[in-house]
């Protein structure tokens, strides 16, 4: 091997790597982490594959293959003009149309796009659907806002998206602080302003084109995930004592289908903290949170009282013994200290609702423990495989059942399960983080390499 053979097959080594991404996007430290979780596990698969290496398959892959960020003027109810920022992070097309959520909150910055963008490549990939990754959305935060304040800002921001997105293009669909009501906002407004009627934004109401089973996805599929982690080692769900954060989309139907399940839920929480129902929760009980998150928008500490149950204000539920935890509002909100907990209080798995829950500190605890521990990239990636199901439906112009879309999603999270034991198994357990990486880096890789230098 000559000197030039030599450099271009050189292998990676994560410090060095993560040295120069961090110098690359200074002060981005959600995306520095999510590349760090990611990078761990794929550089040494990467570094026995010299075809990688030669095409830096991992340095093309960490940067997005462009950032559009805009201005969003709308004008709220006092005839003020407000000012937020827009942003759609397109991070990877080469196995299908950009496709990720847009969120609305007041902390979205670049990094935080751009680590749930490059989460959404490996994602997407494991669905085994054809969809790129993509993420976005706008330091907006629509608590407090008023319908037509919500409407504006979602008419303004859509009317420069529009110019960057197309069913073919980019598909976004909705993430924290955009469910059915700004999406509905925004695709009336990108129907208007393009005189088309074609399936570019996913989550859609049911009347123009929406899904069934679509609001339940990522929380069903999370559920469906743990089920399929738990029958590997020959159990169930069944019994089973559920910890869960969040009371918003995800949370709300990874309950529901666990108490179908069989499985005892007996923590939700907001960011003002969580209420503990050591009864567990029912059908009804769940329907009244639905009813005060989707409808009256209120706080969760109202479920404690109704219910006559305590409420935690500030803290999260990871101190309370239990079988089985399902982190499901944001990011880092499982730390070293709680999966500490988690383990010390008997915890048999854990799998991520939302994206990037859990600290990489306290993911290495979790796999120490050996402990089967699902990352939101494989366990919550029945929402956008329905969104992708969506989008089929919409170029078809059918819509499926409610039965035929539960058994789709069921089969596709079965599917994910199978590729990261193909890719994570181990000798003691299914390491599943190593699994999801490894799986869902490859189909992504290789189209990169069949493209060449592109
Ligand atoms: P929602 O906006 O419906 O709900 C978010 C929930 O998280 C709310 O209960 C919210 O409380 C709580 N929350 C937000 N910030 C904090 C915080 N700092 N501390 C504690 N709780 C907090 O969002 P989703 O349920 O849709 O999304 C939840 C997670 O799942 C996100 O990470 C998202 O990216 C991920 N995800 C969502 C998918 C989907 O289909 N919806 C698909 C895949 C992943 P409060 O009401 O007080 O704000």
């Amino acid at each position: 091997m000559n000197s030039a053979q030599i450099k271009k097959t050189e292998k990676l080594n994560l410090n060095h790597f993560m040295q120069g991404l961090i110098k690359r996007n200074p002060g981005e430290v959600e995306f520095h982490q999510a590349v760090e979780e990611v990078a761990t596990t794929v550089i040494p698969f990467i570094n026995e594959h010299p075809v990688y290496l030669e095409n830096k398959i991992l340095e093309r892959m960490t940067e997005p293959d462009r950032t559009i960020i805009f201005r969003v003027c709308w004008e709220d109810d006092n005839g003020v003009l407000r000012t937020n920022r827009g942003y759609r992070v397109q991070f990877n097309n080469s196995i299908g149309p950009y496709k990720g959520g847009l969120r609305f909150h007041h902390s979205v910055n670049l990094s935080i796009l751009k680590f749930l963008g490059f989460e959404q490549t490996f994602k997407n990939s494991l669905t085994t659907l054809p969809m790129g990754a993509g993420k976005g959305g706008a330091d907006f935060n629509p608590k407090g806002k008023s319908e037509r304040e919500i409407m504006r800002f979602c008419q303004s921001f859509m009317t420069e998206l529009s110019k960057h997105i197309g069913q073919d293009i980019d598909v976004p669909a909705g993430d924290i602080g955009v469910g059915a009501r700004e999406i509905s906002y925004m695709f009336g407004q990108y129907k208007r302003l393009k005189n088309e009627f074609t399936g570019t934004l996913t989550g859609k109401a049911l009347s123009f084109g929406g899904s069934l089973i679509r609001t339940e996805a990522t929380g069903y599929g999370c559920v469906f995930f743990m089920e399929e982690m738990l029958q590997h080692q020959g159990d169930s769900i069944d019994g089973k004592t559920c910890l869960i954060t969040g009371s918003g989309n995800v949370a709300q139907f990874a309950a529901q289908k666990l108490i179908q399940l069989g499985g005892k839920v007996v923590t939700l929480s907001d960011s003002s903290g969580f209420i503990h129902d050591p009864k567990g929760l029912t059908e009804e009980k769940l329907q009244f949170i639905i009813d005060l998150k989707t409808k009256k928008r209120g706080r969760i500490s109202e479920y404690a009282k109704k219910y006559n149950c305590s409420f935690h204000e500030g803290k999260r539920p990871w101190g309370i013994k239990a079988d089985l935890a399902f982190p499901c509002a944001t990011q880092n909100e499982l730390e070293l200290k709680d999966a500490k907990h988690l383990i010390k209080g008997g915890v048999m798995a854990v799998a991520e609702g939302a994206n990037m829950p859990t600290t990489n500190e306290a993911i290495e605890a979790i796999r120490k423990a050996n402990l089967p521990f699902a990352p939101g990239k494989a366990a919550n990636a029945g929402g956008v495989a329905v969104s992708g199901l969506e989008m089929t439906q919409n170029s078809i112009r059918l819509a499926w059942s409610r039965d035929e879309l539960e058994e789709r999603l069921k089969n596709i999270m079965r599917d994910i399960h199978q590729q990261c034991v193909n890719y994570g198994s181990g000798k003691k357990q299914v390491d599943y983080v190593k699994g999801a990486n490894i799986a869902g880096f490859v189909k992504v890789a290789d189209s990169m390499v069949a493209y060449g230098a592109v």
